[in-house]
């Protein structure tokens, strides 16, 4: 679908690897996703190595077409209940695309937004194309017209140059923003990239010490928006995974749910109201009917 990417992330051997941003058409991704939603799929999930920036055509990459002309496209295949968009970069994530998720039945309001860091100067050190400012009018606009939207966030830590200061305004903006839980990656240097040649290495003890305290607000994070939940009704998708005769689903919102195992619920949609937040950090949930 997308493949490729023309950003220079100073940490990232991706360009490298896969080579410049490139996609195929809006109309060829309607009918690969045609064909499989004959195949009974009910949930698709677009990824791409740069997802936002769908849309460069051809041998000579002529932008045709963009995101929001995909989401928009894809919206009208019938027979597909639920679309994700996977990591989308803030500066590509834009107001169009929010705004109709807000208002589509298929679109899932559930954004993974790539932060990297809170500090300012570090995102330059990065050379990552927006700004904390930036990321934070996303994140306002998405719980303004979705307050129930599920937000996840991708950060480094021990980023070269990265002091105690810059890792504490990085901690302090998680903290103040509504987002949802991090995947948190200690920062790790790749061969043929700018940032191993920054000065200031963060020592590894350090890279661990500040993983550990950003996985535990994640934690923090992810509490207080299943508690947010308790008491409403939702319409889980059930997988077919089994651990010790539990099953999982996961709501529009992508809240995990646990239920027991029944074959029957695997890869149906069943409404549920969601009870309280179990010791596994699963949502448990009671049946209220089935949706047809
Ligand atoms: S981190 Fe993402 S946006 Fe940056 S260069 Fe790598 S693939 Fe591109």
């Amino acid at each position: 679908m997308q493949d490729g990417c023309d950003y220079s992330c100073s940490f990232c051997t991706i360009p490298l690897a896969r080579g410049n941003s490139r996609s195929g058409s809006v109309q060829s991704v309607v009918e690969r996703v045609q064909g499989l939603a004959t195949t009974g799929v009910k949930e698709i999930v677009l990824t791409g190595v740069n997802l936002g920036d769908f849309g460069l055509q051809g041998a000579n990459r002529e932008r045709l077409e963009n995101f929001y002309d995909l989401v928009q496209a894809l919206d009208n295949v019938d027979g597909i209940n639920r679309f994700r968009i996977s990591s989308c970069e803030p500066n590509l994530l834009t107001d169009d695309v929010i705004r109709f998720v807000a208002q589509s039945r298929r679109f899932m309001p559930h954004f993974h937004i790539p932060l990297q860091s809170g500090s300012d100067k570090i995102l330059g050190l990065m050379r990552r194309r927006y700004r904390r400012a930036l990321y934070a009018d996303r994140v306002r606009l998405i719980k303004e017209v979705m307050p129930h939207a599920c937000i996840g966030v991708d950060v480094i830590v021990g980023f070269p140059g990265e002091t105690e200061e810059d890792f504490l305004e990085t901690y302090q903006f998680l903290n103040d923003l509504d987002i949802s839980y991090l995947h948190v990656f200690p920062y790790s240097e790749r061969e043929n990239t700018l940032a191993p040649t920054l000065p200031g290495r963060v020592q590894d003890r350090v890279r661990h010490e500040r993983t550990t305290q950003l996985r535990s607000l994640s934690e923090k994070k992810k509490r207080h928006f299943y508690a947010q939940h308790a008491g409403l009704e939702a319409e889980v998708l059930f997988e077919d995974d089994v651990t010790n005769g539990v099953m999982e689903g996961f709501t529009p919102n992508y809240i995990r749910v646990a239920a027991k195992y029944d074959p029957l619920m695997v890869g149906e949609l069943k409404r549920l109201r969601l009870t309280a937040v179990n010791p596994q950090g699963q949502m448990e949930a009671e049946e209220v009917g089935v949706f047809a």
